[in-house]
């Protein structure tokens, strides 16, 4: 039997974070993890190269069913304390664009120096443990597990959420939070390929990367899309996976940065509508775009009607997608715990006292951009700070 001042479940990025937190106030803390690795999905974000925060970050990069909950926690921790985290551990970083800071190295060197940290700082990592089961008695919290019990008068859970089980992730936070009286907003794969009707138009383009704009649920985003063999994918569409509903339409402008009508004006009479399309798009978008008669049609031939129809072909491709592509290829998950009763400044539960919940397991999901890995630190934060230490200084 083990006995600390806190323990943590999950050794991903907020409970790494909330570890080396309480660490560095003096608290006694394990992170008990199944998995063998700690910081799993740090070590495979942002391609390798882990995105892990973002400068223009503020509450509203984030859906939940309560959008003010993370503001709190955001004011406290900004992405300049992960550029110091980074700084003190000799890890170079580029910002690309719209704010996005990402690791140069592409080898896991972040959650490398977050375990280290850790364990310099004291907090006990106890990796591949399978957790059998956790209680709550007169104010003590006991963790079971395949490799013996600990006892703890805080109990922080930072389990992440179901997406990207590859990676070991399960619901294991949300079925504890449960257990403890919480609410579980249903949780839903987010930032994930949208898969179409085998016979969509659009179909057979796989492989072809486009600028373009989406606009999904009054919400519109611009940026790159990929066409994949099952339907689409790219940073444009993880964005509008968020806000995505079973049933609904999206609407796609393959040219968001010009006029097909004033394009079509500047090329003259003469050329073929191809042979423009060919010029502004790929050409195997172009001709799924718009072919046939229209197609072979001069400019000049062009009818009102006809440059219309061509326009919202381009600018406003609508199309209903048939399902996401699950829990599997999310990069995140969306819904989760509640936050109605969790506290917007030390992340403890308002219905257990003792009990802390951080990261992702919570409902507040960030968009594409570092959100999403810059909540579960600041989350982590929030909570190593609150935490009660046995041995007061
Ligand atoms: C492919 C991919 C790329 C991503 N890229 C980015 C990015 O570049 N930027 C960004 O901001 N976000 C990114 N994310 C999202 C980001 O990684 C997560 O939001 C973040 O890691 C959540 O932190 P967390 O601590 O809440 O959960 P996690 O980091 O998932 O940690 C949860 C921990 O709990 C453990 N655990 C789960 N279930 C159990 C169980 N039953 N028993 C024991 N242990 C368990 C897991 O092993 C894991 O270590 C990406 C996600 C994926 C999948």
């Amino acid at each position: 039997m083990k006995r600390v001042d806190a323990v943590i479940l999950g050794a991903g990025a907020s409970g790494l974070w909330c570890a080396r937190t309480a660490a560095a106030r003096g608290l006694s803390v394990c992170v008990v993890d199944h998995a063998r690795t700690p910081g799993k999905k740090v070590r495979i974000a942002g391609g390798g190269k882990c995105n892990f925060t973002n400068l223009h970050v503020t509450h509203a990069d984030y859906v939940g069913r309560n959008p003010h909950f993370c503001k709190s926690a955001l004011a406290r921790f900004s992405p300049w304390h992960m550029v110091e985290f980074l700084a003190t551990h000799g890890i170079d970083w580029e910002e690309r664009d719209h704010g996005q800071l990402f690791c140069l190295r592409g080898d896991g060197i972040l959650a490398d120096a977050l375990e280290e940290d850790c364990r310099t700082r004291g907090a006990e990592l106890l990796l591949r443990h399978a957790i059998t089961s956790v209680t709550c008695a007169d104010g003590l919290y006991t963790i079971t597990t395949d490799q013996g019990l600990i006892q703890a008068p805080s109990l922080v859970v930072a389990l992440g959420g179901p997406a990207w089980p590859q990676a070991g992730a399960t619901d294991l936070g949300h079925r504890i939070a449960k257990q403890f009286g919480h609410a579980v907003i249903a949780p839903y794969p987010a930032l994930v390929p949208l898969a179409m009707a085998q016979t969509w138009p659009l179909q057979g383009l796989s492989g072809i990367a486009v600028p373009a704009t989406i606009t999904c649920n009054d919400r519109r985003f611009t940026e790159n899309l990929l066409f994949t063999h099952t339907g689409i994918s790219g940073p444009v569409v993880l964005h509008a996976s968020c806000h995505w509903q079973k049933g609904a339409a999206i609407h796609i402008n393959f040219l968001p940065s010009m006029q097909l009508e004033e394009a079509l004006h500047d090329a003259g009479g003469k050329p073929l509508v191809r042979t423009v399309l060919g010029k502004l798009l790929p050409d195997r978008l172009a001709t799924a775009l718009v072919s046939g008669p229209l197609a072979d049609k001069q400019v000049a031939q062009l009818s009102r009607q006809d440059t219309e129809h061509l326009c919202h072909r381009v600018h406003d491709f609508t199309i209903t997608p048939t399902r996401t592509e699950g829990m599997r290829r999310a990069e995140v998950t969306g819904g989760g715990v509640d936050t109605a009763h969790v506290s917007s400044k030390t992340m403890e539960s308002t219905r257990q006292a003792g009990l802390y919940l951080v990261g992702e397991v919570l409902d507040v999901t960030g968009q594409l951009g570092g959100f999403n890995l810059h909540w579960a630190w600041a989350s982590g934060q929030a909570a190593g700070m609150a935490l009660p230490s046995s041995n007061p200084a």
